[in-house]
């Protein structure tokens, strides 16, 4: 252990005690795309002692560009990335507890998987999970770093509860919410970029640090090479449903989060059943292909053919739908294979 970390042990910022204590510490990444796959590939390597990666999506062709952790591998098997990460991450570092969820982070998950853990990683590509996130922390005092990037821009924020203004409070004055989804493509140093941003200041967080941590708003753009940092000491809105005296959380509510979605950029639709259930893939696969469908698969997931369009079935009865945006033509291809 000594020789794995001692570049890390050698930097003034970090040491022995803050290493000791980077090795005790559990972090809960959100999201294992672009930048989940960034940070939790830093974290390992920093030796963070436990990590817990959830994702609802499969690794496809188009996300090797800037998906760092998968392989070609990972798409010619479908594997879902929660578990494409899981396997590469303990090749990189045996030392590190992993786990990984394959599934939907909605605010109630979120709440079961914050036990135990001291820092929340953003690497969502949502803004409705990132206000639950943001919930959460505020909720069972955890800190979070926000990030997220599109084309050559991208930004970051470190949110520490009862020392930083929240998510919820920014939105009065930077318009966050237009900025979470693009179609118009993005280059990989964008991801890098805020994916270094996010782990510094998760180090800094990790070894207590908190005087070295960054307090303003950072965005850039490095295609038109700008840089800025706002300060944000003055963002914190008292009366804030998140973090406000007289706080309600209102992105916990269940029933604000949509059970039918349209994914970020892309022709599909992401179903969630109103109960999850466990589903037999197998059985199911069974059904279907005497019924002439074209089905494909792994242990994790389920591929059906279905001439324009294609559904992905996982495990907890979620699936998406490929090929369309039309949430009503999505949910009646759903209800014609799962009932
Ligand atoms: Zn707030």
């Amino acid at each position: 252990m000594d020789e794995r970390y001692s570049r890390q042990v050698l930097f003034p910022g970090i040491g022995k005690e803050g290493q000791e204590k980077i090795s005790k510490k559990h972090v809960l990444i959100i999201g294992a795309g672009a930048l989940g796959s960034g940070s939790a590939e830093v974290l390992a390597r920093s030796g963070v002692g436990k990590m817990t990666i959830i994702d609802r999506d499969y690794v496809e062709a188009s996300n090797l560009q800037r998906q760092q952790l998968y392989t070609e591998e990972d798409v010619a098997e479908k594997l879902p990335k929660a578990a494409a990460a899981e396997k590469r991450l303990r090749a990189i570092n045996s030392d590190v507890e992993i786990r990984a969820i394959i599934g939907d982070a909605t605010p109630d998950l979120l709440e079961e998987l914050v036990a135990g853990v001291d820092l929340m990683m953003d690497a969502t590509d949502n803004f409705e999970t990132r206000m639950a996130m943001n919930d959460v922390s505020q909720k069972y005092n955890i800190p979070w770093i926000y990030g997220a990037c599109v084309g050559s821009y991208g930004m970051s924020f470190s949110i520490i509860p009862g020392k930083t203004p929240c998510l919820n409070c920014l939105l009065r004055s930077i318009p966050l919410q237009g900025l979470t989804c693009d179609t118009g493509g993005i280059i990989s140093p964008a991801v890098q970029m805020v994916i270094a941003h996010q782990t510094a200041e998760a180090l800094k967080i990790l070894v207590e640090d908190y005087d070295a941590a960054r307090t303003s708003f950072v965005s850039f753009d490095l295609w038109r090479n700008e840089y800025t940092s706002l300060k944000m000491s003055k963002a914190k809105f008292a009366g804030c449903l998140s973090c406000g005296e007289e706080r309600t959380y209102p992105y916990l509510d269940y029933e604000n989060m949509t059970k039918t979605t349209v994914l970020c950029g892309r022709d599909t639709v992401q179903i969630r059943p109103a109960a999850a259930s466990e589903i037999s893939l197998e059985r199911l696969a069974g059904q279907l292909s005497s019924l002439g469908y074209v089905v494909k698969g792994n242990p994790y997931l389920l591929s059906v053919e279905m001439g324009e369009e294609r559904m992905v079935i996982f495990q907890d009865g979620r699936a998406l739908v490929h090929g369309t945006k039309d949430l009503t033509h999505a949910k009646s291809i759903y209800q014609r294979i799962l009932g």
